[in-house]
């Protein structure tokens, strides 16, 4: 089996939508691209979440040819190649129709700036890009020319794009943007919200991407440290 880390990887994070409550039934996908082939694995077509495992994912390259494995690849695979085609620098595409994210997406709705944690993870508005038909590379397309500098994107009538330089970053802006999404939700239905003003996004942002957290430094004695221990 080629790939098997990326694929088991793979099973992980598509789990990970129903686990947050991001999709129903065999609805949404995710797929990773391996660094050193540059083959993208993801998840097979109408396979239901709970019966995903490493030997049934998918291995395509950029052209959407299948490199290895016996299912077919989910219906969305076209758009996500055409997502790493034109991004090198990302490896995780993630699509989920997760309902508060994708009732904004259904109204052609961006998302302003309303919480500090849309500040901190995202930077700026969440952009929903246009109508698209699926099949082809046409929502790829959509998701980019909207996308900008935001790690996630909403399309009209449709739902969310989410990406990132790995699996787990495009995993967390898919599980903020409906977090977010929900909360700007229950505050339109008590009162009309206020925007946080640009330069205070923009300040957030840099603080949060480049102050919070924990160093990497620290993580790596922590590891040693427990290694001792155990
Ligand atoms: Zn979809």
């Amino acid at each position: 089996m080629l790939l098997k880390s990326l694929r088991e990887e793979l099973v992980y994070l598509n789990q990970e939508l129903p686990r947050n409550n991001l999709v129903t039934w065999t609805n949404g996908n995710v797929s990773i691209r391996d660094s050193e082939t540059g083959y993208v694995a993801i998840k097979p077509s109408g396979v239901k979440f709970e019966d995903l495992s490493p030997e049934n994912m998918v291995v395509v390259n950029l052209e959407g040819s299948i490199i290895d494995g016996d299912k077919k690849p989910s219906s969305d695979t076209a758009s996500h190649l055409y997502i790493y085609r034109h991004r090198p620098a990302i490896n995780g595409v993630i699509h989920t129709h997760s309902n508060y994210a994708t009732a904004f997406a259904v109204l052609g709705q961006s998302i302003p700036v309303y919480l500090t944690a849309q500040c901190d993870e995202i930077g700026g508005p969440i952009p929903c890009g246009r109508f698209a038909t699926v099949g082809g590379e046409e929502i790829g397309q959509a998701a980019l020319d909207a996308i900008g500098d935001s790690p996630v994107v909403l399309l009209k009538n449709h739902g969310v794009f989410a990406i990132g330089p790995n699996g787990e970053e495009a995993l967390k802006a898919a599980i903020m943007v409906e977090d977010i999404a929900r909360t700007v939700w229950l505050a339109k239905t008590i009162g009309e919200p206020q925007e946080i003003p640009p330069e205070m996004v923009s300040r957030l942002h840099h603080r949060y991407t480049h102050e919070y957290g924990q160093e990497p430094d620290y993580r790596v004695q922590r590891n040693q440290t427990s290694k001792k221990e155990s």
